[in-house]
């Protein structure tokens, strides 16, 4: 048997780790995809497209289903039913698509790539919704949307949301907010200080002029292009440190902006903070045990998928029946600061790291919402 074969079958013995999984190669254009759609009980699969030259197929689908199943948490985390969305009726579930390969620099090519795939989504019938994520740009996009509706992330000019990286740092510092008070006793950032992996990066710099005009002292680290970290530790007077260093920084909060996985055995023992709360993805190594690693240093770690919400609450703000609203998308992007405050709480209470609450909240809302039928905007 094949790798690819071992993978289908893996797929399709562990019935329970997704609900569907089309994958599509076209011979004419060379397209290579895979859309997983995780979990669309609260509504249809909402998720990027990322397109990357994975070293096997097996590994571009694993990763696309890990992607889709992290995408069904903070979707449901982040549209409660308290949110304007929910409250017009608009909830979603979580998937993911992947193109494999390398994202081809032709652009005659890659257009006719991406109208196949843009085809392949209309025959899904609205059951999955993609935007922009690694390899992908706005004017995929809007390459795309010429074939399917079932594109977002547009720009502002067309009706749509424009770049998520303000409203994801928007929702950071709303859920920092949130820890602040849990550990400090006050959501005032007026003499904070702020570690920030990742301060020239698109979220790590909205944030970082954010917290500077409201009085936190900022630490900053960046990846190969030093030059952009050091211009904008100078603008905001912050101290800048080789990339390694960062962890070791005494600090109220370390905010990892840059990649995933930062979080592990050779990191955490080196942590002089009390908070973590970052825009990166996928910030715990081993998610449950790294939590628990954190919990017991007494550190208070705002998981990724409940605190970098506010880019896809902002994106998913597009298939508002009224359109989108940057106000509507920011009183949804606040929300992150309440979600945040019941984790804590609960945290606390039963004394498990918040990253196991989050997950169990996510996971009783879509059981909740199968038991009862919870209405959806599957059209
Ligand atoms: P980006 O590429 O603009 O920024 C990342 C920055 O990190 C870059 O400036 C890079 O030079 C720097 N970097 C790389 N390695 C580093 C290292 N070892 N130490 C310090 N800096 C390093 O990306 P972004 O859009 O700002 O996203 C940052 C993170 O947030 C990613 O994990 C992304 O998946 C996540 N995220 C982003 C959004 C969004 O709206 N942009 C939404 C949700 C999650």
């Amino acid at each position: 048997m094949t790798d690819f074969e071992k993978m289908l079958m893996e797929c399709v013995e562990s019935r329970q780790a997704f609900e569907r999984m089309v994958i599509a190669n076209d011979e004419r254009t060379g397209l290579e995809v895979s859309v997983v759609m995780h979990d669309t009980t609260l509504g249809p699969a909402l998720g990027g497209t990322r397109w990357h030259p994975f070293s096997t197929r097996v590994e571009a689908l694993v990763d696309n289903q890990r992607l889709a199943k992290d995408m069904t948490y903070k979707l449901a985390l982040a549209v409660g039913e308290d949110t304007e969305l929910a409250q017009a009726g608009v909830s979603f579930g979580g998937g993911k698509a992947v193109i494999q390969g390398r994202p081809t620099q032709d652009k005659d090519k890659r257009k006719d790539q991406l109208r196949v795939y843009a085809a392949l989504i209309n025959s899904l019938a609205g059951k999955f919704v993609t935007s922009v994520d690694v390899g992908t740009s706005v004017q995929d996009m809007i390459t795309m949307k010429e074939v399917t509706k079932w594109v977002a992330g547009l720009p502002k000019e067309m009706g749509g949301s424009g770049d998520p990286s303000p409203a994801t740092a928007q929702g950071v510092a709303w859920g920092m907010r949130a820890c602040l008070e849990a550990m400090f006793d006050t959501d005032s950032f007026q003499g904070k200080i702020v570690a920030i992996q990742g301060i020239a990066g698109k979220v790590g710099s909205i944030l970082a002029r954010d917290l500077a005009c409201q009085g936190a002292i900022l630490i900053g680290s960046g990846g190969v292009n030093q030059s952009a970290a050091q211009e904008i530790a100078t603008e905001l007077g912050a101290k800048l440190v080789p990339p390694d260093e960062i962890y070791e920084q005494q600090c109220d909060v370390f905010a990892p902006c840059a990649l995933g996985g930062t979080l592990n055995d050779n990191t955490i023992p080196r942590l002089k903070c009390r908070i973590i709360a970052g825009g990166a993805n996928n910030q715990l190594w081993e998610p449950t045990r790294h939590a628990a690693m954190l919990r017991d240093r007494g550190i208070l770690h705002a998981p990724a998928f409940w605190i970098n919400a506010g880019g896809v609450i902002n994106v998913a703000h597009e298939l508002h029946p009224e359109g989108y609203s940057g106000e509507r998308a920011a009183a949804d992007v606040k929300k992150i600061y309440h979600r945040g405050k019941t984790i804590i709480d609960i945290s606390r209470k039963e004394k498990v790291p918040p990253y196991a609450v989050a997950v169990r909240l996510a996971e009783d809302r879509i059981r909740e919402a199968k038991r009862t039928s919870f209405p959806t905007t599957r059209k």
